[in-house]
Parts: structure tokens; sequence; C-alpha cells
């Protein structure tokens, strides 16, 4: 019995690593030189640089697991308790952290001290969540409906949409307010927000993405005797079922394609594709980081977010990525980045390198020493409504085909948690699969 699984981001190398401990070989095959997919570093002089900026909750469960399995989860930095500064210009930080009490009131002290909102909107932000705890996120209705449309008609202006709720809901589906699936936004609140009272401490990686990911899996698949093909790319896939690389095919007993959707729906034969065919409709949205070298620190946390300012999420990665020599290097993460993702590198220095100054006063001493960005076209499908419906499941038309990717039907947005355990799932669809082949 072997299995081959197309695409090493974080959905095939769980997918193989879960088959590897049940014993079925696996071979991961990869268009990339490095495995890790939508996670990966690359060096620019001394600098260690993530392609964009990468954090998990608490509550990402499968995630974790995943970083045990690699022997890296003391590589992520995960918060004794949620913790949040808020910065503003023209005022002093606002600040969200949770209070030691039982859910769902560890974060009402917090919000109800919040001040970005006046404190009618704070009341109206509480009762607006106690609506959004009682939502079912597997209520398929719910994906019809914009987050933002919900939360106007809770009475949450466009000033509560954007300095409260944006600050979670765009990071995690990388969508603003108004255009998000309310069902993902409910499932995320409920799951990091209303869950468990840690469930929404941040974690962050303490080295680079492929430090954390790429190159651990690779070590372990191929230590477990797994076969990794780097760099093959694979040209189409057969419904016997096998993949063709260079021309040439591979037999398997299972196929797990683990790809993006456009790929997928490119690669697969049309009688495993369902019909009609709604990935397209998953769409992509960009993300975009602007990195910024200072010739010193001038923020003292390791992260902060920003409300009424372009800048979201504001990152030090000093040193995670190696720099040394008293500077500071900021990565500044912009989610739902269609209105940045074209602009030139000139223009984004002049529009952040400012707004930094506004918004951090050390800034304004320092020296900017190198400023570059990184753009993510196609960093997740757009989790606008409607989006939920277009997601498939693991299992296609085809016996002996299945499908991976944070893009599938995992009831969790497109994330490294999502990704996870979309491989987990087709990793026990394939067990399944493979236990009826050989008892036939
Ligand atoms: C800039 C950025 C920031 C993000 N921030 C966060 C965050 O903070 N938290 C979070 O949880 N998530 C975040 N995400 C989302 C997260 O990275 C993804 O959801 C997740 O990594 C997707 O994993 P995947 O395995 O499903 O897909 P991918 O990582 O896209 O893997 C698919 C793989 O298939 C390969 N492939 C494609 N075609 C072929 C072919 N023909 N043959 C062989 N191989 C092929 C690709 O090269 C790729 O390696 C972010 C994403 C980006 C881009």
């Amino acid at each position: 019995m072997s299995v081959v699984i197309v695409g090493g981001g974080l959905a095939g190398i769980s997918a193989a690593i879960a088959l590897q401990e049940a014993e079925v070989p696996v071979t991961l095959v990869e268009a990339r030189p490095w495995l890790g997919g939508a996670t990966h570093s690359f060096r620019r002089g001394v600098l260690s640089v993530d392609n964009g900026q990468h954090v998990a909750l608490r509550c990402c469960t499968a995630y974790r697991g995943l970083l045990r399995r690699l022997r890296t989860d003391h590589l992520l930095d995960v918060q004794d308790r949620f913790d949040v500064t808020v910065l503003r210009a023209d005022a002093l930080p606002a600040r969200l952290r949770r209070a030691p009490l039982p859910s769902p009131l560890h974060l009402l002290p917090a919000l109800a001290r919040y001040e970005p909102l006046s404190r009618t909107d704070r009341l109206r932000a509480m009762r607006a969540a106690a609506g959004l705890r009682r939502l079912d996120p597997r209520d398929a209705a719910l994906d019809d409906v914009a987050a933002g449309t919900w939360l106007a008609g809770r009475g949450q202006g466009p000033w509560a949409r954007e300095a409260l709720w944006g600050l979670f809901v765009t990071a995690a589906l990388n969508a603003e307010v108004d255009d998000a699936a309310l069902g993902l936004a409910a499932m995320v609140c409920r799951r990091a927000l209303f869950g468990r009272p840690d469930a929404a401490d941040i974690g962050v990686p303490a080295v680079p993405l492929e430090d954390l990911h790429g190159g651990p899996a690779l070590r372990r698949i191929e230590e477990a005797g797994g076969t990794v093909r780097l760099k093959a790319k694979v040209e189409a896939v057969t419904a016997d079922p096998k993949v063709v690389v260079d021309g040439a095919p591979i037999a398997a007993d299972a196929v797990v394609m683990a790809v993006p959707h456009q790929a997928a729906a490119r690669l697969l034969p049309p009688e495993a594709l369902p019909e009609p065919l709604r990935w397209p409709e998953l769409d992509a949205s960009p993300i975009v980081n602007v990195h910024v070298v200072y010739d010193r620190p001038v923020l003292d946390l390791p992260f902060a977010a920003a409300v009424g300012s372009p800048v979201q999420w504001v990152f030090d990665r000093t040193a995670v990525s190696g720099l040394d020599g008293g500077g500071q290097y900021l990565a500044v993460s912009l989610s739902a980045a269609d209105r940045w993702i074209d602009v030139p590198s000139a223009e984004l220095r002049a529009r952040f390198v400012p707004e930094l100054r506004r918004l951090l006063p050390a800034a304004r001493r320092a020296r900017v020493r190198d400023f570059f960005v990184t753009r993510e076209r196609r960093a997740t499908f757009r989790q606008r409504p409607g989006s939920g419906a277009a997601r498939p499941s693991a299992a296609t038309r085809a016996p002996g085909l299945f499908l991976a990717g944070a893009w599938t039907d995992t009831g969790w947005p497109d994330t490294m948690e999502g990704a996870v355990r979309s491989g987990l799932t087709a990793a026990r669809l394939v067990r399944r699969h493979l236990e009826g082949v050989r008892d036939r």
C-alpha cells in the first residue's frame, strides 16, 4: 500500500505524518524547493525573513499537535494570558487583557475599559458579543450573511466594527469585517474569545517559519522512511490513481491533493470533480507585510495592534530574524490587503514609515536602515458570504482521490489550524479506503 501526497504545505505535511504513524508508506511531492507551503522564509542579507508574519492561538490544538510531532512546539511563544496593546496616534495605547475569571467573563473587564470605544459603544459591544455567542456557526444560513451586516444590526457602528471586531475578524479571516462570512467570524469569536479562558492566548514563532515547519517536517518524514520529492511539479492526476511528474506516472493506492484549490481543479480528472464546480468562487485574498529595520529600538513589545491607522498589527522580528547591532526590525502585517497589494514599495514606504512615527514616539528619532515589502496575492481564499457552501469535503467523486488544504470544508478559517485539520481528515479517509482495498 502506498500513498502519494501532492503539496507540501501544512496540510500535506500533516497528512503525510498521520499516515506514517499508521505505518502507511508515503511519497510527498512538492513543486517548490522547500516544504512549508504558504509558511516559508528567505534570506535578505543578514536577515532571515518570513513571507508573512504568522500567529496561532492556544485553541489551535491540531496545529500545536503538529508542532509537537515536529518537536518544535517550544519554538512557538504562547502568551501566559491574552494581552494585546492597541496603539493609537495622538492617544495613549489601550490594552485588551484577559482577567483571571471564568469564561465568558474573562474579557469583560478589558472590554469595559477599552478606551478607543465610547462608554455607550462598549455597552453595545457587550450586548453584541452576547448575541454572537448564541449563534451556531454550523448553521448554514450564517454563511450567507456578512459579519458586518449582522454586527451593524446589533448597534455596532463603523468605528466599533473597525476598532474592536476588526482587530480579530480581519486578522483571522483575512477579510474586512463588512466582507467576512458571519459563520466563520462567529466560529472564531466563539472558539477564541468566548471559549476556554486561555483559548485566545497568542502564540508567535520564536524562529523563522522554515525552522518551525518546513525543515523539521522534511527531516521527520524522511527519518520515518517516507520519500520527499522537492522541485517536482505534478502535471496531472488520473483516476486509477496515478500522479504524473516530469512526464512519468507514479502509481499509488491513494492520492491526497493538498494543493491550493486552483491547482486541484486544474490537476484532478473531471470524474473526480464535483458538479457544478464551485471552487473558483473561493477566489483569493491578499496579505501584504511591510518590513522596516530601524537603527534603534522603537517598540518595547513583541507585538501590538493599531486602530485608526492603516497599520493593523506590528511585530518585533529582531530576534527571530537574527538581526543584531542594536537595531530593531518590525513587520507590519496587513490582512485583506486589496488596497495595498499593487502599490509600489516606494509608495508603501511613504505611507507606512510616517504612520509608524505617528504610532510609536520612539520611531520619530530613529533612522530607517532597510525597508522592503512581501506580497502574497493568494494568501487565503476569500472568506466572504457564500464561500462556505463552495468548500468541498475531503472525499472526491473518484475513490482513492482525496482533498486536503485550508480551503476545504474544515469548519475553520483558512489558517494553519485549518490546514492541519484538513490533512488529518484526509489521512483518516485514506486509511479507511486502504482497508477497503485490502479486504477486496
Ligand atoms: C502572508 C500570510 C500570512 C498568514 N498568516 C497566518 C496566521 O497568522 N495564522 C494562520 O493560522 N494562518 C495564516 N496564514 C494562512 C496559512 O499560512 C495557510 O492557511 C496555510 O499555511 C495553508 O496550508 P495548505 O497546506 O492548505 O496550503 P499551502 O501552504 O498553499 O500548500 C500547498 C502546496 O502545494 C504546492 N503545489 C501547488 N501546486 C503543485 C503541483 N502542481 N505539484 C506539486 N506541488 C504543488 C505548493 O507549492 C504548496 O507548497 C497566512 C498566510 C499567508 C500567505
